[in-house]
């Protein structure tokens, strides 16, 4: 037995409470076992108590549930992600854009969100219209592919954003960053010619897994989700289309050498799909990437280029997420590396720590040689005794701990410790910038290295 609570009789508090019991059961010991250990584990990583521990992020009652509040340390961590995410789109050919908030609801109602979707969606009347806070960024990347008219020759066409979306959750379901209301999708569109379809999805696969990589998941897992062949009719598009699309995605994994599987009926009614589920350190499945076809919103939209003969042809058109939502993700990342970032994603990445007030100044000027550098420094000049502050930056699982005394500030250099890993030995502070300047580059894992 694993736990016991009160629950109402179908979940309204006018009828009787009844005793809810929660259990589990394996037939080997040694399966359950695992089980309890796993439950164990992640209750320590649980990111709602590393959030608050690590100052990293939480939900204010008084702003209300599912709307999340990043602090400065969480910030600097999303600060870095974002960074990261813009460079390697732009090295990959997107194009960032931004779009509004709200829009008119007519535009919910031309994309058919407003027929199918309306109860998740936040409206408001301004000056008589009615408004809709964005629920999906798509819409917006459309009106921006059709503010001009392109040719095959400019195609494709991929357009990237941050875009911070609202959706309508019961106030039940929400859970720390993993399920809430606001939420960014590190969102993308790729607009292109059914000739390019199998380039841009080999090239989305590979970059979805580069980064997922990157960011410090090694195993992951491909579902490929396809037509039900009984149910033909339900579907937007052709079936020609729908074949077109179905084999890209299939022959790009299969390109690509890895296992995934294959789910007949799980597509969406407008497109074929693949997602990628990572498995975390301490072996859970979290989906996160998705590359999705879309044969319904270009045909709504009339999302049309000019093609090689002058004709107008309509696009194909690819949905896709690489880390999902940023809340979500930093959630993710914060119970699988336990709130013991990598240096090149902790949100402190050095903390330096005067042994006694005479040597405050040199600390300071170290602070700023670690800042010029581009680190991500604080100093922690407490009146405690050194072991106390250095047992507290461990809590804080901060990657670096510099102790400067006098030999320290004679010599120019630092002691360093690292999370987890104790003494590293005294440094100079040029070798130690240089090393740890080259180590964030790398985007290295000092984890792996433990
Ligand atoms: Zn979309």
């Amino acid at each position: 037995m694993l736990s016991a609570a009160g629950a109402y009789w179908r979940g309204d508090a006018a009828n009787p409470m009844l005793q809810r019991i929660y259990a589990t059961s394996y037939f080997k010991k040694k399966d359950l076992d695992e089980h309890l250990m796993r439950l164990e584990e992640a209750e320590k990583r649980d990111h709602r108590k590393l959030g608050k521990a690590l100052d990293l992020f939480e939900v204010h009652e008084d702003a209300g549930g599912g709307l999340v509040f990043w602090n400065p340390r969480g910030a600097a961590l999303r600060n870095v992600i974002e960074q990261y995410w813009k460079e390697e789109h732009k090295k990959r050919g997107y194009e960032l854009i931004y779009t509004p908030h709200i829009a008119r609801a007519e535009l919910w109602q031309t994309s058919g969100h407003f027929d199918y979707y309306r109860e998740n969606m936040y409206t408001m009347k301004i000056e008589g219209q009615e408004f809709v806070l964005k629920p999906m960024n798509c819409p917006g990347h459309i009106l921006v592919f059709k503010r001009r008219l392109y040719s095959y020759r400019d195609l494709p066409v991929r357009f990237a954003e941050m875009g911070t979306v609202y959706r309508r959750e019961l106030s039940g379901t929400l859970h720390g960053l993993l399920r809430v209301r606001g939420f960014t999708q590190d969102d993308a569109h790729i607009f292109c010619t059914p000739e390019q379809i199998d380039d841009e999805v080999d090239k989305t696969l590979a970059f979805a897994i580069h980064m997922l990589q990157t960011l410090g998941f090694e195993t992951m897992k491909i579902e490929l989700s396809v037509r039900d062949p009984k149910q033909a009719g339900k579907y937007a598009g052709s079936p020609e289309e729908w074949d077109m699309a179905e084999r890209a995605l299939e022959e790009s994994i299969r390109r690509s050498g890895r296992e995934y599987k294959k789910m007949e009926g799980e597509a969406v009614f407008y497109g074929p799909k693949i997602d990628i589920k990572v498995i975390d350190a301490i072996g859970r499945a979290w989906q996160l990437s998705t590359v999705q076809f879309d044969f319904n919103l270009p045909k709504r939209f009339n999302v049309t280029y000019v093609a090689k003969g002058g004709e107008r042809r309509q696009v194909f058109m690819v949905h896709r997420a690489l880390l999902g939502s940023l809340e979500r993700f930093a959630g993710i990342l914060t119970e699988h590396y336990a709130g013991a970032f990598p240096s090149w994603l902790a949100p402190v990445q050095c903390l330096v720590l005067p042994v006694s007030d005479g040597h405050i100044s040199f600390a300071r000027a170290l602070l700023a040689r670690l800042a010029e550098a581009g680190i991500r420094a604080e100093m922690d000049a407490r009146e405690e005794k050194i072991g106390y502050r250095i047992r507290d930056a461990e809590m804080q699982k901060i990657p670096y701990m510099l102790v400067v005394g006098d030999r320290e500030a004679d010599q120019d250099s630092v002691a360093v410790r690292a999370h987890g890993k104790g003494d590293q030995g005294t440094k100079t502070i040029s070798d130690f910038v240089r090393e740890l300047v080259d180590e964030i580059a790398a985007r290295r894992y000092y984890m792996q290295n433990k």
